[in-house]
């Protein structure tokens, strides 16, 4: 059988969502998992929960902050000691750019954001959406192995009963080698919120929304009902929301399982980053609009009073 490592990455008390999606997808296989740096109690009972049969901490001099280089070397010789056939990841910022380099690194394959995949055996074959989400690519992996593969967060979704690994922990030093560039210190933005590609419920504003200030009632509706904002680009390069909020083609791509657009037209562009969510409401004047399409939902009307009448409701849904 193969052998099968997931990198994981750590966030709060606990570690990254799409670990879990990734353990719940790879069942019946016997499954390492790493992270780099120390993993929270939590996450390691997490984990386990979900499957995994070691959780091994790669620590190193200098890992303290992400490090293109220094990950990259440590990831590498972690991965010839042990003799890995495939490795996951999610196709985070972080995945995104790490294992295109480590796989580089192996001058072996490497499959890129897919969003769902089969894995039998020692086989491996995945889906994932081509020009901006239009079409649908079934991609294997040829060649040496290792093989690399990341996943599109909140795309699998979590399994409704994991089977439980036995989770031991373990650590293993890694050796970071030359790095040109350290980064001595990541300053947080203001927001608190769940990343937006990790997200399960998204409220977008477009736009519509005329200014930053009104921002204001999607903050309030998210605050209520557990979601992150977004928005499209016309908000965003009208100064509106900042880029990290922006989803779309030049922005992010997300699949949460809510998403509402408030005031946004559903230009091509923009349904590349979030046509993959599960429930989609529209709230637009316009009828005609194209996001109505896309819908599952779609409310014809002003923003300005939809979205804060749906924050009333839910206010009082939810207490
Ligand atoms: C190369 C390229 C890359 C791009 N990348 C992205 C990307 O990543 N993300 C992205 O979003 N766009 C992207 N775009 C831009 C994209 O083509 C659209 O211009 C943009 O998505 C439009 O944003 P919008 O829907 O907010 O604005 P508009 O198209 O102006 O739509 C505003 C909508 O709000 C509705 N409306 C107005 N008032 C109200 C109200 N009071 N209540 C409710 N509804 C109201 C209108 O009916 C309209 O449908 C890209 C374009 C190019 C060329």
């Amino acid at each position: 059988m193969a052998k099968v490592l997931v990198f994981t990455e750590t966030t709060g008390d606990s570690v990254k969502s799409v670990t879990l999606e990734i353990l719940g997808k790879l069942a019946g296989h016997d499954i390492d998992v790493c992270a780099i740096g120390d993993i929270p109690a939590e996450g390691t009972k997490k984990l386990a929960e979900y499957g995994a049969a070691n959780v091994h901490t790669l620590k190193g001099s200098g890992l303290d902050n992400y490090s293109p280089e220094g990950y990259a070397n440590a990831l590498q010789g972690f991965i010839s000691s042990n003799g890995y056939d495939f490795v996951f990841a999610g196709s985070t910022s972080l995945g995104k750019d790490l294992f295109p380099r480590v796989a580089g690194m192996f001058d072996a394959g490497m499959v890129s954001e897919v969003t769902n995949f089969l894995f039998e055996g020692d086989n491996f074959s995945g889906t994932r959406p081509l020009f901006a989400g239009k079409c649908l690519a079934k991609v294997t992996v040829q060649g040496p192995k290792p093989h690399f593969v990341t996943v599109r967060p909140n795309a699998l979704g979590l399994p409704d009963t994991p089977s439980a690994g036995a989770g031991n922990a373990a650590d293993a030093s890694v050796d970071p080698g030359t790095m040109r560039a350290i980064v001595k210190e990541i300053i947080k933005g203001a927001s608190e919120k769940v990343d937006l590609t990790e997200a399960n419920v998204i409220v977008s504003g477009g736009r519509a929304m005329k200014n930053a200030e009104n921002f204001k009632i999607l903050d309030e509706l998210a605050e209520t009902i557990g979601a992150t904002v977004g928005a499209s680009r016309a908000a965003v390069d009208s100064g509106y929301a900042p880029h990290a909020m922006q989803v779309g083609q030049t922005g992010k791509t997300v699949a949460p399982s809510l998403y509402i657009a408030c005031g946004i037209s559903g230009a091509i562009q923009h349904l590349a980053g979030m046509r993959t969510s599960k429930i989609i409401v529209a709230i637009n004047t316009d009828p005609d609009a194209p996001i109505f399409t896309k819908a599952d939902y779609g409310i014809v009307g002003d923003l300005f009073q939809v979205v804060p009448a749906m924050t009333k409701e839910f206010k009082a849904l939810l207490g």
